[in-house]
């Protein structure tokens, strides 16, 4: 039987950490995977969780399993994080799943067993692993313009231009802030404009939010999210807690499916807690226990949104000194864009052979697309990285 089995592609952004683990040089830059380092390289544990660990090392006094929705008090608590006093509480059903990628394919499945003939629009470009894992299921994949590569800005005409083509029970999948791979996103009154053209068209929202916190705050990240969620009748969020929390490994993620009315909410959760069932039982507990003591607990949620707007502040302050860098070397302001940008990545506009010279040259390892994570930055290398840019890029 294993003999069949097709070789397949390796993802590209993996691979490329592995390139990077192979070269010698000690001048290397690693702006590849999706990871927040500090200035030093390093992912750190945050400090509340930590002290939540610490604590439920102490109180914890069994494993047993929980429910197959994961303990109800952490999708409070998200739901609470994310979509606060958006909609009423009796609308939103919530399931933990492993990591933001759980919850992203649990959203497929249930837009799936809800409309089998659903078709999945996402941006060009979006996260690869959205379009994988549609593929992998087979289901119908439709791509809406959303970057304007010249400018690294967000083409809304064309995006509303391709939205267009949205029909009745179709998935639009948006990212709810610190759009992956281009830094680049849409203004709180762009959102507007697209919830009202999918509520014309009759089409549900699937929004996925792995970045709240990175990019202009707890609450601005999430607007978009909560104004979605306030003009729409029905929406799914996938909401990652991997990065906000620093708990990647832990795997905590979270399926909110938001209902019309709320005698739906029982529907749509049983059926969030039956496909939890079939793909992988029981959600992990650890990590998403740690997120609801966090959130709970007014010292620990005061210390974890101290540590979470240092991260944040970090990023934006390396994003400046990049385009300020950029700007004294290139005599213009045509890398302004990064300092707009917002989250951990931006999409700078290289070709694929000016990327790998970067690579070849200067040691600089950025994805093939040329998104750079701003966070493998330090106030040392990003002269560096300036200076590797200006010389190579046309
Ligand atoms: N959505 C987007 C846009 C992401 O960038 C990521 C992480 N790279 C995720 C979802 C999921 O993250 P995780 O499964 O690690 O929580």
């Amino acid at each position: 039987m294993l003999t069949n089995l097709k070789p397949q592609p390796a993802d590209k952004i993996l691979a490329l950490m592995g390139l990077y683990k192979e070269d010698p040089r000690d001048t290397k830059i690693d702006l590849g995977v999706g990871v927040y380092k500090d200035a030093s390289g390093h992912t750190p544990i945050m400090r509340a969780v930590k002290a939540a660990e610490k604590k439920l090392w102490e109180v914890e006094d069994s494993k047993s399993y929980t429910g197959l929705a994961g303990d109800p008090a952490y999708g409070t608590a998200m739901r609470d994080l994310v979509l606060a006093d958006s909609v009423s509480a009796d609308r939103v059903a919530a399931v933990a799943t492993p990591g933001g990628t759980g919850a992203i394919r649990q959203a497929f499945e249930l837009a799936r067993m809800a409309n089998p003939d659903v078709r999945v629009w996402v941006s060009n470009p979006t996260w690869p692993n959205h379009v994988s894992i549609l593929n992998f299921m087979g289901l119908p994949v439709l791509e809406y313009a959303y970057f304007d590569a010249v400018n690294c800005v967000v083409d809304f005409d064309a995006m509303i231009a391709s939205l267009q083509g949205v029909k009745a029970g179709d998935l639009v999948l948006l990212h709810g802030c610190c759009h992956n791979p281009t830094g680049a996103n849409l203004t709180l009154e762009q959102f507007g404009q697209v919830a009202d053209l999918l509520l014309e068209k009759g089409a549900t929202a699937l929004v996925d939010i792995a970045y709240q916190g990175f990019g202009d705050g707890l609450d601005d990240d999430a607007a978009a999210t909560r104004l979605l969620a306030s003009k729409l009748p029905e929406m799914l969020v996938a909401a990652s807690c991997s990065k906000n929390f620093g708990i990647y490994r832990e795997r905590a993620g979270v399926l909110m499916a938001i209902s019309e009315k709320a005698e739906t909410t029982p529907l749509a959760q049983g059926s969030m807690n039956y496909l939890n069932r079939q793909n992988f039982s029981f959600p992990p507990d650890h990590g998403p226990r740690l997120v609801t003591m966090i959130l709970t607990d007014p010292a620990l949620k005061a210390d974890w949104m101290a540590e979470l707007e240092e991260v944040r502040l970090g990023m934006l302050g390396l994003r400046e000194q990049l385009a300020k860098e950029l700007r004294e070397r290139t005599n213009s302001d045509r890398f302004d864009f990064i300092a707009r940008h917002r989250g951990m990545f931006s999409r700078i506009g290289a070709s694929p052979e000016e990327v790998l010279e970067m690579r070849e040259k200067f040691g600089i390892y950025m994805v093939g697309d040329s998104r750079m994570n701003i966070a493998g930055l330090n106030s040392v290398t990003v002269p560096i990285l300036a200076q590797a840019i200006a010389t190579t890029c046309k």
